[in-house]
């Protein structure tokens, strides 16, 4: 029996897949950036996603092939499946997660509650948009952004002037996407996987925080969450990997508003960092069941081993740039901690590590979980 998984992109969600695949006792290969990924430590072959023929020659030596990011073309996306490479997820389906105004449109239209929203092609357009939203949105750049990178809070169309020239040099549609500045009262994200078979699991609701547009802390399950919040979500996830053929992990990032509705504001066909506490906190991590999923394997239970979990974002790390030296003090002030770094150079602002928590009592467990992750601020 040959279960052979290629993965495309060699940042961390690759690199967390390995232990995972280990454990099954699968073959797991990268298609790595350049040398220094943080999945090199897997086999590695170098190349570049944006050429066919590279993928296409990576893509043989596996028996599906799975992604890191969705960063792929969809041009490359469509060579392998002509090839008859099993794509998971497959093209049509991370088109939407490639593009944030195709995903607003594909939501829209499956009745898929989303904040208010605009394709918007110049600042008249924008304009129109404000006026009709009290005078400020959130405007996105449709593709490439990440952390924060590429949404910005806007009260006048000139706040985005770089990004109307940037997008009409671009290929493909010649648009922004703004959106209403919706008052949440938290962010949550639901993640599933889905099996190309059909079938389909859910892990529980969690809340996020973010710290100026990048994702600092998860708490495992949501607080007051249970019932009807937590189906709804669940439902909703569910229904959104149904509909989209999504095969893998699906995150679904959610606004919770004050009228206590859900409304998505993001999908990843992907592990995703809202679901890094699976590893150390259910009995199955987001990892080893995408790659269960993407090889159509049984997926496994998503239960909890305690009442929460709370995992904390090492971002940035120490000015001095040695991490190493802070390992002997923050693990032994802190033996109830899982630490997972990622063989990533410190930079400020950089998501270099998460730290994972578990136990019984939520706050007793958040508050370890920060004091474990400070050791290693600058
Ligand atoms: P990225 O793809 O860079 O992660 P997101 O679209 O997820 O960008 O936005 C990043 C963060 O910005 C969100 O987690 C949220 O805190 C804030 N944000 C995004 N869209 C809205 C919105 N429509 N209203 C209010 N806050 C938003």
């Amino acid at each position: 029996m040959a279960l052979r998984v290629g993965v495309v992109g060699g940042g961390q969600l690759a690199r967390m897949m390995v232990p995972a695949a280990v454990e099954l006792g699968l073959d797991i290969r990268v298609l790595a950036e350049g040398p220094d990924m943080s999945a090199a430590i897997a086999a590695t072959a170098e190349g570049d996603y944006h050429d066919a023929d590279t993928v296409l020659s990576f893509a043989r030596e596996v028996d599906v092939v799975t992604f890191d990011h969705e960063h792929v073309p969809q041009d490359v996306l469509r060579a392998l499946e002509d090839a008859g490479v099993a794509v998971r997820p497959g093209p049509q389906a991370l088109a939407v997660a490639q593009d944030k105004i195709e995903m607003r449109r594909r939501l829209s239209e499956l009745g898929v509650p989303v904040p208010d929203w605009a394709a918007v092609h110049d600042a008249a357009e924008l304009g129109r948009f404000l006026a009709g939203h009290g005078g400020r949105a959130v405007v996105k750049t449709p593709r490439g952004g990440y952390d924060g990178k590429g949404v910005r809070v806007v009260t006048d169309a000139a706040d985005v002037e770089d990004w109307f020239s940037a997008v009409a040099e671009a290929a493909g549609e010649q648009a922004l996407l703004v959106e209403e500045l919706v008052p949440f009262t938290r962010e949550l994200a639901q993640s599933v996987a889905r099996r190309p078979s059909g079938e389909v699991v859910a892990w529980p609701l969690v809340e996020t925080v973010q710290r100026d547009g990048v994702c600092a802390e998860v708490v495992a399950p949501a607080p007051d969450s249970a019932g009807r919040l937590a189906d709804a979500a669940e439902d909703l996830a569910v229904r959104i990997a149904e509909e989209l053929g999504v095969t893998g992990v699906l995150a679904v990032e959610l606004f919770q508003t004050p009228d206590e509705r859900i409304l998505v504001n993001e999908l990843a066909m992907r592990p995703h960092n809202t679901g890094h506490w699976t590893i150390d906190g259910a009995t199955t991590s987001q990892f080893e069941q995408h790659l269960r999923a993407v090889l159509d394997l049984p997926l496994g239970a998503t239960g909890t081993h305690r009442r929460a979990a709370v995992m904390i974002n090492v971002l940035g790390g120490p000015a001095d740039g040695d991490l190493a030296a802070r390992y002997p003090a923050a693990l032994a002030d802190h033996p109830e901690a899982k630490f997972h770094f990622y063989g990533k150079a410190p930079r400020p602002g950089r998501k270099i590590g998460h730290v994972t928590v578990i136990g019984d009592d939520v706050d007793d467990v958040a508050y370890r979980a920060r004091a474990a992750a400070a050791h290693f601020d600058d």
